[in-house]
């Protein structure tokens, strides 16, 4: 535990060297490393190069830090990577308010993740079933052949499910392999132990296989966050009422329950993103898990206890990992790693969930009490203003008649970015 606070007031007044020092000294960032966030562009070219094929240039996002995290009692600051204004604002403001309740609160299952190995043609699928099921030690053994490195861990294949499912082109046997992937996020290790075992599952099973692969719906893999807050923290009893009948609405109705979600993937994506973890991995098993009671609902819920404080609970599939992948090929997610702390890839997840919360809190809140425009208003006036053609001191010049006047729009943008120069001509 560092013992330093991540509760810094006006952090977003600083100019971004200021921030920086704070980070570093806060997450003790050497020199080289407080140079790679420096310069534009500490992804080289050489190592994409490495990543991905055809390779021919870097996409850059900002990168942003969201202060005022206390999560199970220890300070965290957030590295977020992500292009939509207000998201890093808010996840900070809400974590203020968290923190008058002590905090988000966190759990985390193990780390398992299911290879699914398809079988067809099998003419006896419960029979088969049956038998895959008592060849269980031999198939894990087989599998964990693949991966020595993980089994020293701890980790490795645990556990065989088969399911017998109806489909399209007939009856299949779905052989699940439950595997602790540690502190990856196990695609890799789970595809090549789903390889190795399928010749043997057919042969027991006298069926064909097909598909050897990992599934995203990570339902083994859980994380869980909690806040408990005083009203008077959101904003009084009827801002807190009001989350709760946001909450609400999103639960009877998928329409809003898209929406809702995507205000906590908002977070969630952000620190998965800034850490070199596959968010679309995430995003499908969030989704996934969302509708996994054959109705999409939203990931938290929101509540009032017997003693009015407003309590949210989180609960989602998240496979990350802070080893393996990009996570320590792309040295600014090293960086991100290395600012949030984490010992674990179960540390992550729930560092991850917690936001995901705070960041789901600070969209009800706003929905419920000002509406959420005010709150993105003047960074989106912004961001007009660079589109109209505004440059240095202009920008924000601009953007601030745009929302005086409430007419963020390019055209109008250009019109007082022609009167602003004219004036700046004349004087
Ligand atoms: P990986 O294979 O790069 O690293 C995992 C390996 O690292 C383990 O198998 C183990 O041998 C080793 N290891 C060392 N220390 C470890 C520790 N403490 N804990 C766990 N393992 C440790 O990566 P991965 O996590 O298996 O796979 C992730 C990658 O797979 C991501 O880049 C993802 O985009 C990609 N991918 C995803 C999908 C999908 O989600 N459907 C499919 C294919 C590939």
């Amino acid at each position: 535990m560092s013992g330093k606070s991540s509760r810094i007031p006006k952090f977003y007044r600083f100019p971004p060297e200021e921030r920086l020092r704070i980070v570093a000294e806060f997450a003790g960032l050497g020199g080289e490393e407080v140079e790679l966030l420096k310069k534009t562009g500490g992804l080289g070219l050489d190592i994409a190069d490495r990543m991905i094929e055809n390779v021919i240039g870097t996409f850059q996002l900002p990168l942003g830090i969201a202060v005022n995290f206390l999560i199970n009692g220890k300070d965290y600051l957030i590295p977020m990577a992500i292009e939509e204004p207000s998201v890093v604002a808010a996840a900070s403001n809400a974590a203020k308010m968290a923190r008058e309740g002590g905090g988000i609160r966190t759990q985390s299952t193990s780390p398992i993740m299911i290879g699914q190995i398809q079988l067809l043609g099998v003419k006896d699928p419960y029979s088969a079933r049956f038998e895959i099921l008592e060849a269980k030690k031999e198939i894990l053994e087989k599998a964990n052949e693949c991966d020595p490195v993980l089994v020293r861990l701890g980790g490795g294949a645990k556990d065989l499910e088969a399911r017998v499912v109806e489909s399209r082109v007939g009856v299949m046997l779905v052989v699940h392999l439950l595997v602790d992937v540690k502190d990856a996020m196990g695609a890799n290790a789970v595809n090549t132990m789903a390889e190795a075992v399928a010749p043997r599952l057919a042969s027991i099973a006298g069926g064909r296989f097909r598909l050897r692969i990992i599934s995203n719906l990570a339902d083994r893999r859980i994380v869980r966050a909690k806040v408990r807050i005083p009203p008077k923290a959101v904003g009084g009893t009827e801002v807190a009422e009001g989350i709760v009948e946001a909450w609400a609405f999103a639960d009877a109705d998928p329409y809003r329950a898209a929406t809702h979600n995507k205000g906590i993937m908002n977070g969630v994506d952000a620190v998965v993103i800034a850490t070199g973890n596959d968010w679309r991995a995430v995003e499908a098993g969030a989704h996934a898990y969302a509708a996994r009671t054959g109705r999409y609902k939203p990931l938290s819920r929101w509540e009032i206890d017997g003693e009015g404080y407003l309590v949210g609970t989180l609960e989602m599939p998240l496979a990350v990992g802070i080893v393996g992948g990009a996570t320590r090929t792309n040295p600014l997610a090293r960086i991100s790693l290395k600012i949030l702390g984490v010992k674990t890839a179960r540390e992550l997840a729930e560092v991850i969930g917690a936001v995901g919360l705070v960041q789901n809190l600070a969209a009800l809140r706003a929905l419920a009490a000002e509406g959420i425009q005010a709150g993105h208003m003047s960074l989106h006036a912004k961001n007009i203003a660079v589109m109209a053609g505004a440059v240095g001191d202009e920008i924000d010049r601009v953007a601030e008649i745009l929302v005086k006047e409430r007419k963020i729009r390019v055209d109008r943008a250009k019109e007082v970015l022609e009167e602003l120069r004219q004036r700046r001509g004349n004087a």
